[in-house]
């Protein structure tokens, strides 16, 4: 029973992810999951998230400067656009394959192994401006 119990919550924190707008935190994750379920703990959703993103079924978006780690239901590779005035994060869709990359990179150190890169914009989204 306990593993279906776990089962239940992990799909409920899955689903709750799934329905969100935008890139959640692991908090505003648990809130939602806590509106409709009351009985799910903190620790069980913030457990879940890690495991679903394990699993590769959502994404973990490192916390873009200040704030927390925020999670991502579009796991298809694309970057970020951060809003410099609300923090609101985007999607930016960019085809740039590894082989475009490599040729269009000059290292300092020659030899370095490249494992992982991020790429992170900036600028002012549209809801900001039209308050300008
Ligand atoms: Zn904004
Ligand atoms: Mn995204």
């Amino acid at each position: 029973m306990k593993q279906v119990r776990q089962t239940l919550q992990k799909e409920v924190t899955y689903n709750t992810l799934i329905n969100m707008m935008g890139h959640p935190t692991a908090e505003e994750v648990y809130n939602a999951v806590h509106e409709n379920f009351p009985h799910i703990s903190k620790a069980t959703v913030y457990r879940n998230l890690s495991s679903l993103e394990e699993k590769g079924l959502i994404k973990r978006v490192p916390k873009l400067g200040c704030g927390s780690d925020r999670y991502d239901k579009n796991i298809n590779p694309h970057f970020h656009a951060k809003c410099k005035n609300c923090g609101k994060i985007f999607d930016v869709s960019l085809s740039l394959n590894d082989n475009v990359l490599k040729e269009a990179l000059v290292m300092d150190d020659k030899d370095f192994n490249l494992s992982s890169y991020q790429l992170i914009f900036e600028g002012t989204c549209t809801d900001c401006r039209s308050k300008e």
